[in-house]
């Protein structure tokens, strides 16, 4: 169901509430950057009322994006928020909206405030110090010899030994 407000359900002057989900294609933000999926559905529970020749709608609005975390690709879910969201929508002048069979459709006024809060480098924690440093990921970490040393364990010295070697 695309986000469509009534302007019959409007006639009696009370505030209409409009809560449900928009689903994630209607806002074509799927394909925008590859480390940010745009794939579950929006959730707004809003409250619009009539205001002489304007609309205005209020309320919350919740998003998840699925990204990979720029600097260690790891997948996280990216949760976002409109608590007080509120746009004004004239029905009347220049800027006035479209009005098709006495219905206004807020998905693109949405998808554009949406948009303005995609992150420019979706990163799965602030401090993330990207692929080397990756706990528990794919890439192989060698572990410390508990003494610090440079003698591997089946006796060889290691490669800055060799260096050190070099050096005489
Ligand atoms: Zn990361």
């Amino acid at each position: 169901m695309p986000l469509l407000i009534n302007l019959r359900d409007l006639d009696d002057a009370q505030p209409l509430r409009l809560a449900g989900e928009l689903p994630a294609a209607d806002l074509e933000l799927d394909q925008l950057d590859e480390l940010i999926h745009f794939t579950r559905p929006v959730t707004y529970d809003l409250t619009v009322e009539k205001l002489e020749e304007n609309l205005l709608v209020r309320g919350r609005v919740e998003w998840v994006l699925d990204c990979e975390c720029s600097r260690c690709l790891q997948p996280f879910a990216d949760e976002h928020e409109f608590p007080d969201w509120a746009c004004h929508l004239p029905l009347q002048g220049e800027e006035r909206v479209p009005v098709i069979n006495d219905q206004v459709d807020l998905t693109s006024t949405l998808r554009e405030d949406i948009l303005l809060e995609f992150p420019q480098h979706p990163l799965c924690r602030p401090e993330c110090g990207g692929l080397h440093k990756r706990p528990g990921g794919k890439q192989k970490v060698k572990p410390t010899p508990p003494d610090g040393g440079t003698i591997q364990a089946d006796g060889k010295a290691s490669a800055w030994d060799a260096l050190d070697n070099l050096k005489f």
